[in-house]
């Protein structure tokens, strides 16, 4: 079996702290010594090369600029590995995840986001284990020498999840992540078990259309509905904030109020152009607009239904296609079509 190359972006977070010896204070690990740290890495049939961000963030702070920065390290060494592993803050690791799955097109490599809930240089820390399986993972190949999994994936805590479908659903879990909708792409005990079934098929001639996406569109809002939200509120965000794209967070299946100023004011965007996609508030199932009297309004009104995903598939994926200016059509058409594996149809 060939030795892969795997490139480790280090972009900041948790997982890239250890404790001084002489403060006893939590400070920045060092990623390109990492061999010295880890000798036991020296055993995966990798070789590996270390890039951080400057300077790294906590992931809180991400914008979509850095999104783009992190796309142009990927496209620039695209080349020259056989896969990536992004060091991530855990915080906002699933909306980078969806993001770069929209971003990087025709990707036909493994981009394997991981992090840790406990620094990497405290004792106890989950870091060490997410950090060498994913190298693994994005090193895996078949005998013809390709990538098991060719799409940006997130591994934590035993499970490798299809990045456009997880969530951070804990602040004090080491298994922080979940991908409610979508099943696990692995499982990871004593082996690592890769349920070939679920992850994207490898395509050869993808890898050279590789390219990224640049162009993402930040006008958009989260709308997630309560009872008893006022009318003016709902006017501001979505007819007075400027909002190109609206993510309409419902109830259950994906039901709303059927008052007429409520249904009036979502036409009233929708009309305007405003493209709204509705997903529900709970974390596991589908939208179905068709369902009750108080989806069905919403559907009439021409929302999108956003069938099971993520509020961060949900969010990226508008500043994606919006960032496309195409022609409204077109842009519903990309909205209601799975581009990434990002909802069940
Ligand atoms: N605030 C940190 C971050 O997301 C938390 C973490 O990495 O777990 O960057």
């Amino acid at each position: 079996m060939k030795r892969s190359s795997i490139l480790i972006i280090y972009t900041g977070g948790t997982i890239g702290m250890k404790t001084d010896e002489a403060t006893g204070a939590l400070v920045p690990f060092d990623f390109s010594g990492i061999y010295e740290e880890f000798p036991s890495l020296k055993r995966l049939k990798v070789d590996l090369e270390v890039l951080t961000i400057k300077p790294p963030i906590d992931s809180s702070n991400v914008s979509t600029e850095n999104w783009v920065d992190m796309a142009r390290l990927i496209r620039d060494n695209y080349n020259l590995y056989d896969g990536f592993v992004v060091l991530h803050g855990t915080d906002t690791m699933s909306y980078s995840a969806a993001a770069l799955s929209f971003m990087l097109e025709n990707l036909s490599k493994p981009v394997i986001f991981t992090g840790s809930q406990i620094p990497i240089g405290i004792l106890r820390t989950d870091g060490r284990e997410n950090l060498i399986t994913a190298i693994e993972i994005a090193g895996a190949h078949n005998e013809k020498g390709e990538p098991l999994v060719p799409e940006v994936a997130l591994y934590f805590q035993n499970k490798l999840m299809r990045g456009n479908r997880t969530t951070k659903f804990s602040a004090e879990a080491l298994n922080a992540f979940a991908s409610f909708n979508y099943t696990a792409l692995a499982d990871v005990g004593v082996n690592i078990q890769y349920n070939t079934s679920a992850i994207m098929p490898y395509s050869a001639e993808k890898n050279s259309e590789f390219y990224i996406s640049e162009s993402l569109c930040n006008d958009i809002v989260v709308v997630k509905l309560f009872p008893g939200i006022r009318p003016a509120t709902l006017r501001s965000m979505l007819l007075e904030s400027g909002a190109r794209g609206v993510v309409l967070e419902t109830y259950g299946a994906g039901n709303a109020p059927t008052s007429e100023w409520f249904v009036d004011l979502v036409k009233e965007a929708i009309d305007r152009g405003v493209v709204v996609v509705n997903i529900s508030q709970c974390k596991d199932g589908m939208v179905q607009m068709h369902l009750y009297e108080t989806g069905l309004a919403l559907q009439e009104a021409g929302v999108v239904s956003g069938q099971d995903m993520t509020i961060e598939a949900a969010v990226t994926k508008l500043m994606y296609v919006l960032g496309k200016n195409l022609p409204l059509s077109e842009t519903l058409q990309l909205m209601r079509t799975p581009l990434r594996g990002e909802f069940t149809m």
